[in-house]
């Protein structure tokens, strides 16, 4: 049978990506690795500037960094700057105390000697501080157990705090050394016909050309969303924050955790981000529920040790219907964005670059409409997802009784994580009925959402009488990770250890 009469685009051989956040170089320089034929500009305005935030990251973000793009670790802890984050420490839910959201698989267990998973011997329990391995780590303030040569030993559980300023400066290093152009422009118009764009005008006169747009223009999603008119998918409706006061302070003897601290504020939640020097917090808030002055006033009393100014950054929470349209691909907060919580953009940033890049070098550059269809179809899949899981976080924190939160527990609606809570809520954490009932191949996994419904101590009908034996063997296992936590190495140790020795192998 002869194969269907098709055209074939044109191939891909110029990209311009406009824009030279995070998103743009990132994925200028996973276009350059994986496509070396490519010619890559990043085009940005001196003018406009970077957004400045997004400083806590995931597990995927690391992967993408050194399984996929395979980059020199030692050259990106020497420029970039990151601390570890072992996963997220929750101020939040129904608890008396605070849990930890490890990135390592610790709800999503059943220990030897036990007859259920481990989120039933967390009922009623105050304390999950030290259900396993990496909660312990958190807990005590240490990252990596310590190797007989005295060097951290790193484990994969990880994620890393990035000051978004060094993060942005090394990946420019980093997309220079691999042969990105850079060009200094600010776009004021954006000449189009069918194929999408046909030109970006730049300010100075200029006209800039390619076969392929990448749109890292930000929140102002200069082609995606102004020049192509692809509509905007807001999640408003689920999620109801769009503000957040940033501010900080200046680390003294406060120790480096190893997590983001998540804490219930009373129109939303603040952040706190560990940088090495710096201690970076943000209130994320909701704009319907509380001005920007009461917002600040409550962010400032909350954290006596800010001082400095303060600043608020508006964000819309959802994501564009299509982000491959025509010749232009739209990545980072120009292509969308659901809110801070979990900390996912920078995850997703390298999740869209890798699955561009992985298109572009499957097609031979041709990309066709059925492979635009497929990667928008993943693309909204990934970001639905997310706006799910979040809203898991909103509809069940019962820890401050204002209207926000009020309104919160009576309308976040869960979408696709609904599932999953019908059958906690009726079974108790349960493993493999419930790795069915997530959404596959999300952001989170079962470990994210046994995290949150037993760590927010969501009530369920799931009963298991613990026996002598097995709270033996609980009480001991925890003992165990608390001990082993404490002997483990501090964030500044570990820094310190790979600063002199390089990070090990
Ligand atoms: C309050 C808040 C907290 C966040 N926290 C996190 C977090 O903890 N973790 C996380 O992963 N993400 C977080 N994010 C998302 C974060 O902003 C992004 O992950 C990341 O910074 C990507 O930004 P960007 O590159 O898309 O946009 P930007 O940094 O805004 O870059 C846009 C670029 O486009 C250029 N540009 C725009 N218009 C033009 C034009 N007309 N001509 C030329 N150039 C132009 C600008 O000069 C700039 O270079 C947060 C976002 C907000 C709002």
């Amino acid at each position: 049978m002869n194969a269907p009469r098709i055209e074939q685009p044109r191939p891909v051989r110029k990209v311009v990506v406009l824009g030279g956040g995070s998103a743009g170089l990132l994925a200028a320089l996973t276009l350059r690795r994986r496509l070396p034929h490519l010619e890559v500009t990043v085009l940005r305005s001196p003018g406009i500037g970077i957004i400045g935030v997004g400083e806590g990251t995931a597990i995927g973000f690391v992967t993408h960094l050194f399984d996929y793009l395979k980059i020199d670790p030692n050259a990106f802890y020497r420029e970039a700057e990151p601390t570890w984050k072992l996963g997220l420490r929750f101020i939040w839910g129904r608890r008396t105390q605070p849990f930890y959201y490890s990135f390592g698989q610790e709800f999503a267990s059943q220990w030897k000697g036990m007859a259920r998973p481990v989120g039933f011997y967390c009922d009623g329990q105050p304390s999950l501080a030290n259900i396993g391995p990496f909660s312990a780590l958190m807990d005590a303030d240490r990252v990596f157990a310590q190797r007989p040569d005295s060097q951290p030993n790193i484990h994969r559980y990880y994620s890393y705090h990035l000051e978004n300023r060094k993060l942005v400066g090394w990946l420019e290093s980093a997309c220079r050394a691999e042969g990105v152009g850079f060009m200094e422009a600010t776009i004021t118009e954006v000449a189009t016909d069918e194929q999408g764009v046909k030109a970006l005008h730049a300010e100075d006169g200029r006209k800039i050309k390619a076969d392929l747009y990448v749109d890292a223009s930000g929140f102002r999603s200069e082609l995606l969303g102004k020049a192509l008119g692809v509509p905007f998918v807001s999640y408003s409706d689920a999620l109801y924050c769009d503000r957040a006061v940033v501010g900080g302070w200046e680390r003294t003897d406060e120790p480096v955790h190893p997590y983001t601290t998540c804490e219930t504020m009373d129109a939303g939640w603040c952040w706190q981000i560990e940088h090495e020097t710096k201690i970076n917090r943000g209130y994320v808030f909701s704009s319907g529920f509380m001005s920007d002055e009461q917002a600040e006033a409550e962010f400032r009393a909350a954290n006596p040790k800010i001082t400095g100014e303060t600043r608020v950054v508006r964000f819309r929470s959802g994501r564009f219907e299509r982000i491959w349209e025509k010749n232009v691909v739209g990545i980072g907060n120009a292509s969308g964005f659901v809110e801070p919580l979990e900390a996912t953009a920078l995850q997703l940033i390298g999740l869209e670059a890798r699955t561009i890049a992985d298109v572009l070098a499957d097609s031979a550059g041709r990309v066709t409409p059925s492979l635009k269809k497929q990667f928008n179809r993943f693309n909204a899949t990934n970001w639905d997802d997310i706006r799910d899981f979040l809203a898991l976080h909103y509809r069940f924190n019962e820890l401050r009784d204002t209207e926000f939160w009020r309104h919160c527990r009576s309308n976040s609606p869960l979408g696709r994580a609904a599932e999953a809570v019908e059958l906690y809520q009726e079974n108790g954490p349960v493993l493999s009925a419930m790795e069915a009932a997530i959404p596959p191949d999300g952001q989170f996994g079962l470990q994210g959402y046994l995290a949150l419904l037993v760590g927010m101590g969501v009530p369920h009908a799931g009963q298991h009488r613990v026996t002598p034996d097995e709270r033996k063997v609980w009480e001991q296992g925890q003992d165990h990770y608390r001990q082993a936590a404490q002997a483990g190495m501090t964030v500044v140790e570990s820094l310190n250890a790979i600063r002199e020795h390089g990070v090990p192998a």
